[in-house]
């Protein structure tokens, strides 16, 4: 193909301009150099290895981790009319002769093969037969044996430099941190490649955290108010909850389904299956549900429990709005979560050294709860990326929190842990403090020691915020050997000196009913937004493959606002471009003028 990179993103994806650094990445790899690609989740990191394999002779060959992600792909790039196959033991051996004849004749674009087939000998054979335009190592983070999806597999795609040399090498990843960068170049060879690196934000995302109170009562209000209709992942920390959670949520009405490690791989496949390929599903998860994910219309990610990280909150909530369209991560955490998770930590036997890094981990996704300035740019920041003003799309922009001077309040929280020994639980403090001489109190003598009853000015739920709070700010401690007791840390010192004050966050009501949908569609559209949808249903089970395959949410919004009359006004229509304009315009325009 003779065509410029920007006629190819119009004709073939349908798409009027590149984003970000897709132009320079590929430009970079049709000049014959190495590229390391680091872009959020929705960035477009595969226009960067589909448009050069198109363009450069020979086939690309993409290095992917997981069969659905493959599939995913080859299903999109067949549907645009590029020639793309995929190699994986899900494909009969019939099949996988011709396909590998199809790539020595030269005949594919792209080829997709999973990293543990190509170290085999059968394949380096196939591919040494091959004229082979491009290698994109898609997931390369997988390459750290420190990160979380770390594949022993990838260490050996180091071997590709020395066996092909003059073939460019593409690696790319959503992952953002510093040292996992560090590895993937050296442990992919790609000393000599350039990098690209975008900033890791995404401003579709809006961050909520808030208050647990009925988390599953929140959840469904949140999902019914705002998310009628919509796809969306709910995690879970453990398997109970995920099934008790799922079972609740298709009772009151939200077509749900679980999906963890303990359900067997059968169903696990058929759940996952349903999610991608039904419309508005809201599957239910333990974090087993995620890499290979690559719906691009979730329109939320909620957390009933809290993860024990930033980058995995980040991960996980990556997962909502790849399409670019607004999307939600909503969390609701308490007391319970922090006491739990540092409890945990605490009772693990991991070494010294790796239980303190997860415990500032922890720390820091504390931090992110109870901050009361900007969301995004706490978590940017912690990334190391820095933003100078608040997004306005995270909670703390839209609905500024109100702080009060703790100092007293935290200082008598503080005491009454103290006075009574350092072993009791929030419950039985807050008794102590409120001034409530339950058979508990009295029995342990409480109702005569000095912090009794000198906490009038706020109620128990007040206090518990304030032992949260402190909890969170690793100032008291629960004990897992005194039944969850807390316990003093020498960083409360200071405060209960009188050296240091303390801002603490107000709690705000939890008000879910006043929440609205961010992605509305007008009543008046109501009717052809279904029957858009409904067509594209009936054409991707025609051809078994997810409906955003066919077109995206975003090209049947843009259909629906600018209802496209005649072929010319639909090939305008963000993503289609000529092929899907030949296949499907008829019928979309067929549904737009019948709805009149
Ligand atoms: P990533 O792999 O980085 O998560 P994808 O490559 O799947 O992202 O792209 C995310 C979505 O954005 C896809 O639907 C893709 O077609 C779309 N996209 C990519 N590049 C562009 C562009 N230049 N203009 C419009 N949409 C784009
Ligand atoms: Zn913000």
């Amino acid at each position: 193909m003779n065509d410029s990179p920007q006629k190819l993103l119009h004709s073939l994806f349908g798409y009027d301009e590149f984003r970000g650094q897709q132009l320079a990445v590929i430009e970079q790899v049709l000049a014959g150099g190495d590229a390391l690609v680091l872009m959020p989740t929705g960035g477009g990191k595969s226009i960067c290895y589909q448009i050069p394999a198109l363009m450069r002779t020979g086939v690309g060959v993409v290095i992917s981790p997981l069969i659905a992600l493959m599939q995913d792909q080859v299903a999109s790039m067949q549907q645009l009319g590029i020639k793309a196959e995929a190699l994986h033991s899900g494909i009969d051996w019939a099949s996988q002769q011709k396909i590998q004849q199809q790539a020595i004749n030269g005949e594919l674009d792209l080829l997709y093969v999973s990293p543990e087939r190509l170290m085999t000998d059968a394949c380096m054979s196939l591919l040494m037969s091959c004229q082979i335009s491009l290698f994109a190592i898609d997931e390369a983070h997988c390459v750290s044996q420190w990160g979380h999806d770390f594949r022993p597999e990838y260490l050996q795609l180091e071997c590709l430099q020395a066996r092909f040399p003059h073939v460019p090498r593409m690696a790319l990843t959503a992952t953002a941190d510093r040292p996992t960068q560090q590895e993937m170049v050296k442990r992919l060879g790609l000393q000599q490649a350039q990098q690209f690196i975008s900033s890791f934000d995404r401003p579709n995302i809006r961050y909520r955290i808030m208050q647990k109170q009925k988390g599953r009562q929140q959840l469904l209000d949140f999902v019914q108010l705002q998310h009628e209709d919509n796809a969306g992942i709910v995690y879970c920390m453990s398997r109970k909850k995920v099934d008790e959670t799922a079972l609740w949520l298709s009772e009151k009405g939200v077509a749900a389904l679980p999906y963890h490690a303990g359900l067997g791989a059968e169903l696990r496949a058929h759940n996952q299956h349903r999610f991608l390929n039904e419309e508005g599903l809201v599957m239910v998860a333990t974090i087993a549900f995620g890499m290979g994910i690559d719906k691009p219309n979730v329109r939320f990610v909620a957390h009933l429990d809290l993860p024990k990280s930033i980058e995995s909150y980040y991960q996980e909530t990556g997962r909502a709005g790849r399409d670019g369209l607004p999307a939600d991560a909503w969390m609701v955490y308490g007391l319970q979560d922090v006491m739990w998770l540092r409890q945990r930590l605490e009772q693990t036997d991991m070494d010294q050294a790796i239980k303190r890094s997860e415990q500032s981990k922890l720390d820091a996704m504390l931090g992110l709860c109870e901050i009361t300035h900007c969301r995004r740019q706490a978590i940017l920041s912690y990334f190391d990326e820095t933003s100078s003003s608040s997004c306005g799309n995270c909670d703390n922009c839209l609905e500024p929190v109100a702080t009060f001077d703790g100092t007293q309040v935290a200082r008598k929280a503080l005491s009454c842990v103290f006075r009574s020994g350092q072993r009791y639980g929030v419950a039985h403090l807050i008794d102590i403090l409120m001034g409530k001489p339950t058979d508990k109190v009295k029995q342990a003598g409480h109702d005569k020691i000095s912090t009794f009853a000198v906490g009038q000015e706020l109620d128990q739920k007040q206090w518990r915020s304030v032992y949260r709070q402190l909890l969170a700010l690793g100032l008291v401690a629960s004990d897992p050997e005194h039944f969850g007791g807390l316990r003093l840390l020498p960083s409360c010192r200071p405060l209960l000196k009188g050296e240091t004050e303390l801002q603490l966050r107000l709690d705000r009501k939890v008000s879910v009913k006043t929440g609205k949908a961010r992605l509305q569609i007008a009543d008046d559209d109501q009717d052809l937004w279904q029957l858009l949808r409904e067509q594209r249903m009936a054409l991707a089970q025609d051809q078994n493959v997810p409906p955003y395959v066919i077109f995206s949410d975003a090209s049947l919004l843009e259909m629906l606002k600018i209802r496209p009359q005649t072929l010319l006004e639909m090939s305008h229509i963000h993503g289609v471009g000529e092929k899907k304009l030949d296949r499907y315009g008829d019928e979309f325009l067929a549904v737009i003028r019948q709805h009149g």
